[in-house]
């Protein structure tokens, strides 16, 4: 029988660089649960290339059918562009976050002293709507968002829905109203005033729901340059997908790069799916130097929300733990990977953060 209690994580190492930092995540995470006194069940699941040798799909059917038994998971980076041309060689991203409505990826950016930001004192998460937008592999029901009529003409369809809409909004709400109760809406009405026009109106009518949180809208080209400049301006950030898939990308540049952008896949508060910002770095891969703080992060922002969904005290407190922990191996430039300016790789910083759980 199942305790309730129990947490049951899932963990896909996903591609490339992905074997190294997810393991390194779940490492942490096991020892801090530990120290916690967490029960949580860890359940390894086959994805991505490596399940495409051994079970014949990315994503075998039996992953999906145990994903859907878990509390979340932590998914590693997926490199579909590297993957054979074949129909079971899929990318997995879409299909789990439309199947589980994973509508709102949470990426926070936050500078440390000594990696190489280029500002001091940010703190910013963009929430970013996940499921419709431009992005022609997840905005349509059946077939592609994109397409081409003659050789001529490439036609690209972006959906925005009011209910799709809302529901990142609401998302975006209520992460401002735990945090400095700030929250920009990022959008370009001024040109999309149907589309865009529609997010900003979802937005707005959520307004008086939160009369503590001070809103303020900003065109997206505007915010771009405004990051660059004044980052520390933002609070909680919402938009579309594509927007929010290149504003997060330019947010983490400021912060020492995507080594530093974890992610969050959130959606009507059943699961969450831990991922971090980044791509699985092929170049990279296998020489043991990934920084695996965005993918620690990412496990450690989905502990967290589990604790505080599940009323799990233990896993809140064991999440406050990873953070510290993670937070002064940061500070260790011995410890820390070269693209934050340190002398270390994935495992010297895995093991200051191990020592520094345990002191
Ligand atoms: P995708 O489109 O799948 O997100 P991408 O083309 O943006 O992928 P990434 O795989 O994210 O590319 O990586 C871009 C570069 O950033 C890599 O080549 C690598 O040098 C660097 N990089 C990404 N993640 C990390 C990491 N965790 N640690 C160190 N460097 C990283």
């Amino acid at each position: 029988m199942h305790n309730a209690s129990t947490l049951r994580i899932g963990i896909l190492d996903g591609d490339d660089i992905g074997h190294e930092i997810v393991p390194a995540s779940v490492e942490i995470s096991r020892a801090a649960a530990e120290l916690h006194g967490v029960a949580i069940d860890w359940r390894p699941l086959p994805i991505g290339r490596v399940a495409l040798d051994t079970h014949g799909h990315t994503l075998p059917p039996e992953t999906l059918e145990t994903l859907k038994t878990l509390d979340g998971w932590i998914l590693g980076p997926i490199g579909h562009r590297a993957y054979p041309k074949v129909p079971e060689a899929i990318n997995p991203h879409p299909i789990l976050r439309k199947q589980f409505n994973l509508f709102a990826n949470v990426r926070p950016t936050r500078s440390y002293p000594g990696i190489g930001c280029l500002h001091d004192n940010v703190d910013l998460v963009i929430v970013r709507e996940n499921n419709e937008g431009f992005q022609p592999d997840r905005n349509m029901f059946m077939g592609s968002g994109e397409f081409r009529p003659t050789d001529e003409v490439t036609l690209s369809v972006r959906v925005i829905t009011r209910t799709g809409s809302r529901r990142v909004a609401r998302a975006a709400f209520e992460l401002a109203r735990q945090r400095r109760k700030h929250l920009t809406y990022v959008h370009k009405d001024t040109v999309f005033k149907l589309g865009c026009g529609m997010f900003v109106e979802e937005c707005k009518k959520l307004a008086p729901e939160y009369p503590d949180v001070l809103v303020d809208d900003v065109i997206v080209d505007t915010f771009a340059m405004r990051l660059v400049r004044d980052p520390q301006t933002f609070d909680v950030v919402v938009t579309t997908n594509m927007f929010g898939d290149i504003l997060s990308d330019e947010a983490a540049g400021l912060v020492g790069g995507l080594g530093m952008a974890p992610g969050l896949c959130i959606g009507d508060g059943d699961v969450a799916m831990a991922q971090a910002t980044h791509g699985s770095a092929p170049d990279i891969a296998g020489k043991g130097i990934a920084n695996p703080y965005a993918m620690m992060e990412s496990a450690r922002m989905m502990l967290d929300w589990l604790g505080h969904s599940r009323g799990n005290e233990g896993a809140v407190r064991m999440a406050a733990s990873m953070s510290r922990a993670i937070t002064e191996a940061l500070g260790d430039a011995a410890a820390r990977t070269g693209d934050i300016r340190g002398k270390g790789n994935t495992a010297t910083f895995t093991a200051a953060v191990l020592r520094n759980l345990r002191k």
